[in-house]
């Protein structure tokens, strides 16, 4: 016994919350026609009644099994509402009161059930029919009043109906507190679920427009950022700074590809301080290219360069410099045409011997 419920209880937990939702809702309809059986026997009313619920409450066992063994879930709801509204409830309506008894409450329950239960697939036909066979039962009730079985007394109607409204009050008030505690927890938890992916998406965003090496820009992100620039003229670009390093791959050489990694992330330390707010990219191995938005672009260009000229490096002979072209925006730019520019007049400061810097509009 212990093991069933452990099992059932491991198997319910690992469901996800439509299923258990429905488990949940099949239970309480097991316990109520169970109860019901037992209480129309002692009531002693007529025992086609208890025979009813007590067959209804071993389908519902049988439907459980269904939904634990296959996950049957779709089955298992329609074919027992569809018992209970067409066959349970107008046996119990005529056998045991009618519309002055305790059955019109259970109908009210089973209307719940029937939208807790399908509320992810087609409810609008289970409701229908269970409006149509309440009416049926009405109007023939209306019709024909002898067709109703009483109550034996009015004590019986009493601790009949009075049981059911207790026992169902209790059960709408648990399952619905169910439910809505299992939402809770489901929105807290996407509410969680929503910043791990906040911060996720922050990390791949900063991940997705930086240089791993340099921890500057890269050439996509700053492409883009050129692109919209042309476009929107909002922050509007002054200059651009092309800019790569002399004789690097002498330094690769000479002092070992660590060392050649090292000076072009002690060059983007440096780019980012000497252009503040300006932004800058690494398009290249050792090529780089500035956005600038003040109007003394040479000036900056010459301080990178001869703050790079002066870096002090502990390591005896390295000798690092960079040469760079600047390119002063005219109007209808276009992304083309100023790398090309930029480029020519980096090409240009390479060309007058390196540790340079070009201005395009000197040509
Ligand atoms: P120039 O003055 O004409 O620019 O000469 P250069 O040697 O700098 O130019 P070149 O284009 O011939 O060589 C660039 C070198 O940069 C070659 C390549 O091995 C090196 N390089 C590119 N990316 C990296 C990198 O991520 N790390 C290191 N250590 N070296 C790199
Ligand atoms: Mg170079
Ligand atoms: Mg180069």
């Amino acid at each position: 016994m212990k093991y069933f419920f452990e099992t059932f209880y491991l198997k319910f937990k690992n469901m996800d919350l439509e299923m258990r939702i429905l488990v949940t809702s099949m239970l309480c309809g097991m316990l109520i026609c169970f109860s019901a059986a037992i209480g129309n026997f002692l009531l002693a009313l007529e025992p086609i009644t208890s025979l009813v619920t007590f067959s209804m409450g071993l389908s519902y066992l049988y439907f459980l099994n269904q939904v634990f063994q296959k996950n049957n879930y779709k089955l298992a709801s329609y074919v027992s509402l569809f018992f209970l509204t067409c066959i349970v409830f107008p046996i119990l309506w005529f056998f045991n009161g009618g519309l002055s008894s305790s059955i019109p409450y259970f109908y009210i329950f089973m209307v719940f059930l029937t939208a807790v239960i399908l509320n992810n697939f087609k409810y609008g036909f289970m409701l229908f029919l269970q409006l149509c066979v309440m009416l049926v039962l009405i109007l023939i009730e209306f019709y024909l009043p002898d067709s109703i079985v009483g109550y034996s007394s009015k004590q019986s109607q009493i601790l009949d109906m009075g049981s059911s409204l207790m026992i169902l009050l209790i059960l709408i008030f648990f399952l619905i507190l169910y439910i809505m505690k299992e939402y809770h927890r489901m929105i807290t938890q996407l509410k969680l679920t929503q910043v791990e992916l906040k911060d996720v998406n922050a990390i791949l965003k900063h991940a997705s427009i930086t240089d791993e090496l340099t921890k500057l820009y890269n050439r996509r992100y700053i492409m883009d950022l050129i692109e919209s620039h042309l476009k929107h003229h909002i922050n509007p670009m002054k200059a651009v700074i092309m800019i790569d390093i002399d004789f690097f791959k002498k330094i690769n050489d000479q002092f070992g590809h660590g060392t050649g990694d090292f000076v072009l992330k002690r060059l983007g330390e440096v780019f980012t301080e000497v252009l503040s707010g300006n932004p800058i990219a690494r398009i290249g191995g050792e090529e780089f290219l500035a956005i600038i938005y003040s109007e003394n672009a040479p000036q900056l260009a010459e301080t990178l360069r001869t703050e790079v000229e002066h870096i002090h490096w502990d390591i005896p002979d390295l000798k690092v410099s960079i040469s760079a072209g600047v390119y002063e925006l005219m109007s209808n730019e276009n992304l083309e045409r100023l790398l090309e520019r930029a480029d020519a007049s980096l090409y240009k400061a390479k060309a007058m011997g390196r540790n340079q810097v070009y201005s395009y509009n000197e040509f």
